[in-house]
């Protein structure tokens, strides 16, 4: 797909309740926030003007560059108010973003930044910006500070001026143009771009606004990854489009986080299953009865660990599924049940279903295609409908449970093994810790169900087997243990299967 016909593919035409590119909203929502704070970051804070002021002359420095509306823009994702200004810039001149890593590795950059064909890089040190000069030589190199870095192509533009708005040249970008490029983390082959029109970010933004009462008098505690749609798009694009403000929390760290809890009065916390798994070995967890809100996404939360922070915690966290193309399509509720072990009903706006066991969701926030992919868009589409590739069940009242990839199903004796069951069950053991489930070769078999376990305390793998059996049919036992220290997670908290053994 390439930038014209983005969104084409919501079945139906214009979506329900289209709302405007996110730009558009800023301009409001800023305007009436004013000298309220949006962002604390690194011992700075800033006020919606400020954001407002900054970004404008961001803006005017990436159009100096030589960049315009629809041009790749390559951005080293960082936790100060300085990166964050330059990504909303580069949104509100109509650029596209593509949010890289800090921690890719040279093959990494290299591979993104030829995909991409971004006009304008900003990197975070001089090793990445050989990186990406040695793959994409056109692409002129920033510096966070948008400085040219010495020795690339020249700088094409010559302004450098604070943009006027909305009626100049920013914020003008139409809702199906193009806004952002996130690459999957696929394990082979090329990584796959999911392009995203400014459409998909609004409606992303509205639906969770919506449904989980989003107002200006919440604050985040925002401790995910900025690369990753669940920090960048959920909870920093959120916070800045309902006029709410954001704390940023460099890196995740369980003490980190609860300080700033109390320190800035947060209200809502967002985190992935491994960060309320160290937030409750912290023995702070009560302090999460602070927020008015705890969310987790991006990977199973186990129906225990659930269990066990509404205990320690006294709150209920509300685990809601998304992907990089889709946005956020499956929420539990805010107000009604929120079941564990379920990652709840459609999103407003948005519909899901199932075929052959496979969940296929429609929406506005459902991207229109990946990046110069046409057969990979062959593949996931139909008739509307994206293919997430995950495997899912639905409960009589319209819950969604999760139950893995569908690479990830074992097929052991002839018989579908979910790894997810297998996990939950060996979870509730109160020697395991954590535990993942995967498929391996094995004559006898096809394949046999493994499990590899960090325990908490000392146990016998017969007391596991033992205890499996309780709660599991002959073929989804485990035939194999492995006790480990730590599983291969990515810095999603999601295992890497693929690195288990
Ligand atoms: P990403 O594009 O990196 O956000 O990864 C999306 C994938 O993460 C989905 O296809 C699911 O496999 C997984 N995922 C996201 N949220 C959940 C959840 N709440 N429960 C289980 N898996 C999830």
């Amino acid at each position: 797909m390439s930038g014209q016909d983005v969104g084409a593919r919501w079945a139906g035409g214009e979506p329900p309740g289209s709302a405007p590119p996110l730009p558009v909203i800023w301009s409001r929502r800023w305007a009436a926030a004013g000298s309220l704070p949006a962002l604390f970051a690194g011992g700075a804070a800033c006020t919606y003007d400020q954001l407002d002021e900054r970004t404008r002359a961001a803006a005017g420095r990436l159009v100096g560059t030589g960049m315009g509306p629809g041009d790749r823009f390559l951005w080293t994702a960082g936790p100060s108010i300085e990166a964050i200004t330059v990504a909303l810039a580069a949104l509100r001149m109509g650029a596209v973003l593509v949010p890289v890593s800090s921690g890719m590795t040279e093959h990494e950059v290299g591979v993104l930044a030829a995909d991409a064909r971004a006009t304008v890089a900003m990197v975070d040190g001089p090793a990445q910006g050989r990186w990406v000069r040695a793959a994409a030589p056109a692409t002129r190199v920033l510096t966070a500070g948008l400085e040219p870095v010495a020795g690339g192509p020249p700088l094409a533009g010559g302004g450098d001026r604070p943009l006027p708005g909305p009626q100049g040249p920013l914020d003008v970008a139409a809702p199906g143009d193009p806004a952002m490029i996130v690459y999957t983390s696929g394990t082979t082959g090329r990584p796959k771009g999911a392009l995203l029109s400014h459409r998909n970010l609004a409606a992303g933004v509205a639906a969770v606004a919506a449904a989980w009462r989003w107002s200006p008098s919440d604050r985040l505690v925002l401790a995910l990854p900025l690369f990753h749609v669940h920090g960048l798009c959920i909870g920093l694009l959120g916070t800045l489009s309902t006029g709410a403000s954001a704390v940023v929390v460099p890196r995740f760290e369980a003490g980190a986080v609860l300080d700033a809890v109390t320190a800035h009065r947060g209200t809502l916390f967002f985190g992935v299953p491994t960060m309320y798994h160290r937030l409750l070995a912290s023995g702070r967890a009560a302090e999460l009865g602070a927020l008015r809100l705890c969310v987790s996404g991006s990977a199973p939360l186990p129906a225990a660990l659930w269990a066990e922070v509404r205990r320690a915690g006294g709150v209920e966290v509300l685990e809601r599924y998304g992907m990089s193309e889709t946005l956020l399509t499956l929420s539990n509720p805010y107000e009604g049940e929120r079941r564990p072990g379920t990652v709840g009903l459609p999103l407003p706006g948005g519909s899901a279903r199932l075929e052959d066991g496979e969940l296929l969701v429609a929406g506005p926030s459902v991207f229109g295609g990946y990046w110069e992919r046409p057969a990979a868009d062959a593949e996931c589409f139909v008739d509307g409908w994206f293919r997430t590739g995950d495997l899912a069940a639905v409960s009589p009242d319209g819950y969604h449970t999760i139950l893995g990839r569908r690479g990830d199903l074992i097929i052991t004796g002839g018989h579908n093994v979910y790894p997810a069951e297998v996990e939950d069950a060996l979870l509730a053991h109160p020697s395991v810790a954590e535990v993942a489930v995967a498929g391996v070769a094995s004559e006898e078999w096809g394949e046999a169900v493994t499990a590899w376990v960090v325990p908490s305390s000392a146990v016998p793998v017969d007391d596991l087997l033992a205890f499996a059996a309780t709660r599991l049919a002959p073929y989804k036992r485990p035939r194999r243990v492995h006790f480990v220290d730590a599983l291969p997670k990515n810095a999603m908290g999601k295992v890497q299967r693929d690195r288990l053994g």
